[in-house]
């Protein structure tokens, strides 16, 4: 069976043409599944019966089930979700003022290797699916159709390298943002990145207006190397020089993601030298509590520093802000809610 969601347009257009069908049936089975999230063919009533035999037979529409679900007082919802072949993904739902945030996850596991993050205690098993990201986006929408509601915004910083799955991440957001899509802004996307060089550069290229983050979290390669394995790969210098030649070429800047960890990257020294590396970008910060990890040894900067560190940053003329937490009663924490249930298996 083909699934549906695995197609952004361009592709559905070219299945049809394929099967013997018209071009335009790809926007005409957008609108059903998308615009007006119908999931039954038979209920498609602009299709002809021999093309509704057709994709009964050959095609489906299937999103991952809800395996596990955390509710925070603060309305933040965490999802362990199965996929079809029995892995778990988490996906998370923050309530902002401006909207409802989903976090998704890239891919089972990850192969990042980064030394405070839940999600690299389970290596990659394999790259999600278009389906199973955009799996994630309707299972919370289906959560939210009972106030009404549905996701404003997107940010692919859960479990995963998102340009380790490059390919099906940008299928992911053509579906998010085409208007017959979910419609979805550009404005309104945001994919996070621990620095694969070759592919800042290749998503530079794009022509999208999707918000890019970068993971830096230090301000040399001397504590980036140990807190993070890829700066092994594309050091500091590298990674600036791509953060530079997209925001040439995409003209659009980039935000910084800075976790705070007590005493590992917090310094004043550390906040002078990190003002001085993003000068020459047009970037801004923004300053990440840390979220324990119960098998992790690093500490989270205490409040005072996180305010020391900030200050010294705008006295330097960097924009930067604190990134507002949600969930902290619920493993929200990257991989938290996997990593116990990995762990509950064993
Ligand atoms: N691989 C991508 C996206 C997933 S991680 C990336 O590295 O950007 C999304 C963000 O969460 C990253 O900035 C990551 O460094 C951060 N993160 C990971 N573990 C964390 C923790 N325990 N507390 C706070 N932020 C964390």
């Amino acid at each position: 069976m083909i699934n549906l969601y695995d197609y952004e347009i361009k592709k559905l257009e070219e299945l049809m043409l394929s099967i013997g069908q018209k071009k335009y049936r790809a926007t005409q089975l957008f609108k059903w599944i998308y615009e007006k999230r119908v999931t039954d063919f038979n209920l498609m009533s602009d299709i002809s019966k021999s093309f509704i035999t057709e994709l009964n037979e050959k095609f489906c529409l299937d999103i991952p089930k809800i395996y596990k679900k955390q509710v925070s007082q603060d309305g933040t919802i965490k999802l362990l979700l199965e996929l079809k072949d029995k892995s778990k993904v988490e996906t998370v739902l923050m309530r902002y003022n401006y909207g409802n945030v989903a976090c998704v996850s890239s891919q089972v596991g990850c192969n990042m290797g980064c030394a405070f993050c839940a999600s690299g205690l389970f290596k990659k098993q394999r790259n999600l699916d278009t389906s199973e990201l955009i799996g994630q986006i309707l299972v919370l929408d289906n959560l939210l159709k009972e106030t009404n509601e549905r996701v404003s915004h997107v940010v692919v910083m859960g479990t995963g390298e998102p340009f380790d799955n490059y390919e099906n991440v940008l299928s992911f957001i053509r579906i998010l943002n085409h208007p017959y899509g979910f419609a979805i802004g550009a404005r309104h996307i945001t994919v996070s990145t621990c620095g694969i060089v070759e592919k800042i550069r290749q998503y530079a290229n794009e022509g999208l207006q999707i918000n890019l983050a970068i993971s830096l979290h230090a301000p040399n390669n001397e504590i980036r190397n140990k807190i993070m394995a890829i700066n092994h790969k594309y050091p500091l210098e590298e990674l600036m020089e791509a953060v530079k030649y997209y925001e040439k070429t995409a003209s659009r800047r980039v935000t910084f993601e800075y976790i705070l960890l007590s005493d590992v990257n917090d310094s004043k020294e550390c906040a002078i030298e990190l003002a001085n590396l993003i000068k020459g970008t047009l970037a801004y910060v923004n300053l990440i509590p840390f979220n324990p990890v119960n098998e992790l040894k690093y500490k989270r900067s205490s409040g005072n520093r996180v305010h020391e560190f900030m200050d010294i940053l705008m006295k330097r003329g960097i924009n930067c802000t604190i990134r507002k937490e949600f969930g902290t009663d619920i493993d929200a924490a990257c991989g938290q809610l996997r990593a116990k249930n990995e762990k509950e298996a064993l």
